[in-house]
């Protein structure tokens, strides 16, 4: 896995172009110390963006300073090659932080991670990667649609072509940040006449494409993705399809590299959780002259809970990490039963976590105003156990589960 050089300083000088964007300015420093300056931002930012149901405008422009979009892709086309591992530390950093914020940086990087591994030798694909850098561009992604809902390998829109022109509408029913993103990245069938399963992956820029809103985004949490339901309808060049299936990019790239960076954020949304009990706990014990309040057993299971959740997030990591050149494996049952298993378990721990903090915190934490409020981490990290809903991941991995051999040995 490749990191970005250690030991560099932070040595970015923001210069910001009349859209708000950095210009082109190389950042510097290492990737710890530019995702704090961006979490700091984030934090800042939280209350507001949550309040109002708004895009983290000023966090993902500091994010873009840091030039934090493109690290994943190689040196030469201008990020910083990165590897997962590097992006799901920023994930859970920026969750910490602002739960929007980093699940837009989540969302963005696995549609960069399907691009980078399934572009073949396409140069349409390497212009948006060099852009992507050079620019800092924001990608969203298309899968639901319609009636369809979460069935991600069901499309119910076409690719329509013309000679070598394409368009598609469809009704995009969830798009997080659609209005605020600088290309979407969406899933549809192959053509007309075509299976719903036969998909494509395909990019379309913003100048490619309008938006017609269909359905608001007023939910309980993660209010920041702005994730409204729109009509898309797009139009471009046939090279904007990735040349790959997308039944392969499924299982190579989008279920694996989703569910690490998913979990990543609701790991740093439960640690920003654990952080407010833990400053409770303390508080509340210098006032009572180091006596421990009752609700310090619910903070010592939140620490518990964030551990073991940490643990599944890396596990998934190690597994995925020693599979990603090996195409059989990446595809095979075990690992994909594995992957889409790790989803279920991490979004229940996120949620026992939190819940666990809460407890920890009391009526304190129950507030929605006061520095030990957790109620917006509560509401965040609510959406982790249907963003892919688990009763649909468990009913499709139960034949699955069943046929799977029983591990005979602890390692391995
Ligand atoms: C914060 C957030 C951001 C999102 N951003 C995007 C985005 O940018 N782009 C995008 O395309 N989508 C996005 N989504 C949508 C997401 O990808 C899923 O489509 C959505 O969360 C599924 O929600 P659902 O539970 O209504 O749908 P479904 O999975 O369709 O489930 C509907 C109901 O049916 C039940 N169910 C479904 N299948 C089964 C089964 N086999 N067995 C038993 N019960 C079943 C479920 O329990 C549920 O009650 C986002 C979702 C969230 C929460």
């Amino acid at each position: 896995m490749t990191r970005p050089q250690a030991g560099r300083k932070n040595t970015l000088t923001l210069q910001v172009g009349a859209d708000n964007r950095p210009e082109s300015v190389p950042a510097s420093g290492d990737l710890k110390s530019r995702t704090e300056a961006a979490a700091a931002v984030a934090a800042a930012n939280a209350a507001r963006v949550d309040r109002d149901a708004r895009f983290p405008e000023e966090a993902i422009t500091a994010v873009r300073a840091q030039r934090l979009l493109g690290i994943m892709v190689p040196r030469e086309l201008g990020g910083d090659g990165a590897g997962l591992s590097d992006v799901v530390d920023v994930c859970y950093g920026l969750g910490r932080a602002c739960s929007s914020t980093a699940m837009i940086y989540a969302m963005h990087q696995i549609m960069v991670a399907c691009v980078l591994r399934h572009r073949g030798n396409n140069a349409w694909h390497e212009r948006l990667l060099r852009r992507l850098c050079a620019e800092q561009l924001l990608l969203a992604s298309s899968t639901t649609e319609g009636k369809g809902g979460g069935n991600v390998r069901s499309s119910e829109a076409p690719i329509e072509r013309s000679g070598s022109r394409i368009s598609l509408e469809r009704r995009a029913t969830v798009i997080s940040y659609g209005a605020d993103a600088d290309a979407i990245v969406t899933t549809a069938r192959r053509a007309a006449d075509a299976a719903a399963s036969d998909q494509v992956l395909a990019v379309f820029l913003k100048e490619d494409y309008s938006l017609e809103p269909l359905v608001a985004w007023d939910t309980l949490g993660m209010r920041g993705t702005c994730s409204a339901g729109f009509t898309l309808r797009a139009g471009g060049d046939s090279d904007q399809i990735l040349p790959e299936p997308y039944e392969l990019i499924h299982v190579q790239t989008m279920t694996p590299v989703a569910h690490l960076t998913w979990a990543s954020v609701w790991a740093g949304v439960a640690a920003g959780a654990v952080e407010r009990a833990q400053f409770f706990i303390r508080n509340a014990a210098r006032q009572a002259s180091g006596q421990l309040p009752p609700g310090a057993a619910h903070y010592t299971r939140a620490t518990s809970s964030l551990l073991t959740l940490r643990g599944v997030v890396a596990a998934l990591l190690r597994r995925f990490e020693q599979a990603s050149h090996d195409q059989a494996a990446l595809a095979s049952l075990d690992f994909q039963t594995m992957v889409n298993l790790t989803k279920v378990e991490a979004s229940e721990l996120a949620v026992s976590t939190v819940m666990s903090a809460l407890r920890a915190c009391g009526l304190s934490g129950y507030r929605n105003d006061g520095e030990f409020s957790v109620g917006r981490y509560l509401r965040d990290v609510l959406s982790s156990p249907i963003m892919i809903n688990n009763d649909r991941i468990l009913a499709n991995a139960a034949a699955a589960s069943l046929m799977s051999a029983v591990p005979g040995s602890l390692i391995g």
